[in-house]
Order: structure tokens, then sequence, then C-alpha cells
């Protein structure tokens, strides 16, 4: 379906859980969040009546995430639903990669195309800081086994955290040379409870072409992707640039986010919100609720006015 400013919107994300196992620095407060009653949270055959409806209105293109996505009980039965939908072209997942060595095959068979695994740091103890206490060893194998089982191309997210891992990001460039990953550096976004610490330790994503000036700019097939990419000259991967703050896509935002408690974002950075769980579960018409949500995508956000959001990450998904 096109929108009001004549953006095709095709792309779906879908947090399935706001919990975690983790407790990234710039996304989850230590002492946790303030969760949702388990009654609001909707149920497996509830996503798949949702992504059903958004399916027959254009959308082809699904990510599941979270809070962590694989500590969601039924996921696989709601990946096995929704890739058997006819009209889905693309099914992915982001993920911290903890739980993947376990899931791999069980994901591929189900019916996932590929993982986005989000990764910050190579070194071992830094992992452990960032994400208050994860092992980086799981997520390593975690990336091992779904290569192996064809969930691929794999993508890693490398969040830019000032005074964090900018000595790092020439290690996370060279994977590419050997390996055919995409690595991905994203600004820091300033959202939810932890906006300010965000603010703090923002790094703008210039420093990656400043410090590796043999990066060459390639096409981005992908018109709708917010990704700059880049190669080393040889490399079998690409290099990311994602620059929500100093370079905002709003003009080809072609997504939408429904979060675990059934509300449609129709832009990450505003807090405006669309209950279609209460739609569902009111028995009203789903299809003609989609159609007014896609007409009523924002042109833009207003982060550069300060304009930050309440919601927390991990009930968004990213
Ligand atoms: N738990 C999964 C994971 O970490 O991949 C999926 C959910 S997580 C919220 C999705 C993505 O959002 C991750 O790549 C994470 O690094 C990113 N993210 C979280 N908070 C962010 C922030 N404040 N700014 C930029 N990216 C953020
Ligand atoms: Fe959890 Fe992902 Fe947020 Fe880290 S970024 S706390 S893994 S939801």
């Amino acid at each position: 379906m096109i929108d009001s400013y004549g953006r095709r919107i095709n792309y779906l994300r879908i947090s399935v859980t706001e919990l975690c196992n983790l407790r990234c620095k710039y996304c989850m407060p230590e002492k946790g969040i303030n969760k949702c009653s388990h009654k609001e949270i909707l149920r497996i055959e509830e996503f798949l009546k949702i992504a059903k409806s958004f399916v027959n209105n254009g959308i082809d293109k699904i990510r599941i995430t979270g809070g962590e996505p694989l500590v969601r009980k039924g996921v696989l039965t709601l990946i096995k639903g929704i890739s058997r939908i006819e009209g889905v072209k693309d099914l992915a997942m982001t993920t911290n990669g903890l739980l993947l060595k376990e899931y791999a095959k069980d994901l591929k068979e189900a019916g996932l195309n590929r993982v986005n695994i989000s990764l910050d740091t190579l070194n071992e103890s830094k992992y452990k800081e960032i994400t208050n206490g994860g092992d980086l060893n799981k997520v390593l194998e975690g990336i091992e086994e779904a290569k192996k089982v064809g969930l691929t191309p794999i993508k890693l997210n490398v969040v830019l955290v000032k005074d964090f891992n900018e000595d790092e990001i020439e290690d996370f460039i060279n994977l590419t040379k050997d390996h055919e990953i995409d690595v991905r550096f994203i600004e820091l976004m300033p959202i939810g409870d932890l906006k300010y610490w965000a603010l703090n330790k923002y790094l703008s994503n210039d420093i990656v072409l400043e410090k590796n000036k043999e990066l060459i700019k390639i096409e981005n097939e992908d018109k709708s992707s917010p990704a700059k990419y880049y190669k080393l000259p040889n490399g079998k991967g690409r290099v990311g640039i994602i620059n929500p703050i100093s370079c905002k896509f709003c003009e080809n935002c072609n997504r939408l986010r429904l979060t675990a408690d059934g509300k449609v974002k129709t832009c990450l950075h505003s807090d405006d919100e669309i209950d279609i769980g209460k739609v569902l579960r009111n028995g009203e018409n789903i299809d003609d609720a989609i159609v007014e949500i896609i007409k009523n995508k924002p042109k833009e956000h207003n982060l550069e006015q300060g304009n930050y959001i309440n919601r927390t990450m991990t009930a968004i998904g990213g």
C-alpha cells in the first residue's frame, strides 16, 4: 500500500516480547522495565492473524524482534505460520544470538530466511560489561550455527558507543574481509528511560569512514534500506552505515512496527500508537484499521527538536 507521502509500505517489524535475557546499557534499564500484564501481550495466534491482514494490505517483508525474540515461547510456531502466508517474500529475525546455537536449525526449518545479530564488541569482558553479564562465546557459537544452517546473509548490528567500541571499528570491518557477512554500524538513538545515557554516549558514524579510507562505496539494491554500503577492496562481506541521527531517512521509510502488547507504531520516534490488538479482540475489521494506519503514517520524525519517545527500545524492537 502507498501512504499519503507516496511511500510504498511493505515492511513490518513484529516485537514478540518485551522481555530479554540481556540488559544492554543503551536499551534495557538495569532494574528491568515495567512489564505489561500477561493479558495484554498478544498470543501467537493473534500475532498471526494481524500479520495476515498486514500481508493482505501490501506487507511482504517481516522481521521478528523483541526484547529477545528467542525467549518468547511459541516463536517457532509463529515463524512457521508467517512463512506460510502467501505474499511473504522475506522473513528475518533480529536477535542477540545467545540462544541461536540451540535454535538455528529449527528456525531455518520453520521457514526463517535470515538473521541479524547484535554484537557491539569482540572482547569477552567488554561484552559482559555492555550487556550486563552476557557471554560472548555463546553469540559467536550462534553465528557459526546460523551460517551452518543457512540463515544467511548474516548481518551484524554494531551500535557505536563513545569511549566503548570506537577502537574496535577496524576489527569489525576486517571481519568482512574473509567472511560473507555484513557488518552494520548504527548510531545510538535517545529512546525511553535511557535517552540521556544515549545522548551522552552518542558517536557519529562519520568516524567509520574517517578512520577507514580504503572502504569503497557500493550501490545498495534495496532502496528502502536505511544502510549505505561500502566494501573493503576484495572484501567478501559489506560494511553498512546506518545514521538515524546524523542523516534521517524518513523519505524512504517503508516500515511499521507491531509491539508485543498489540500496538502499531508508524514511526519509531513518535509516541503515537494504534491499538490493533484491541481492534482484533473487539472483533472489529483489522483490514480497515490497517488501511487507516498506513494512510496516517507521519511524513517524518522530529528527533532534532528533542522529541524523544517514552517507550523503551526493548518494548519496540529496534
Ligand atoms: N534483542 C534483540 C537484539 O538485541 O538484537 C532484538 C531487539 S533489539 C531492541 C534490536 C536492535 O536495536 C539491536 O540491534 C540493538 O542493538 C538496537 N538498539 C537498542 N537500543 C538502541 C538504541 N538506543 N539506539 C540504537 N540501537 C539500539
Ligand atoms: Fe535485549 Fe536486544 Fe535490548 Fe540488548 S538490545 S537489552 S539484547 S532487547
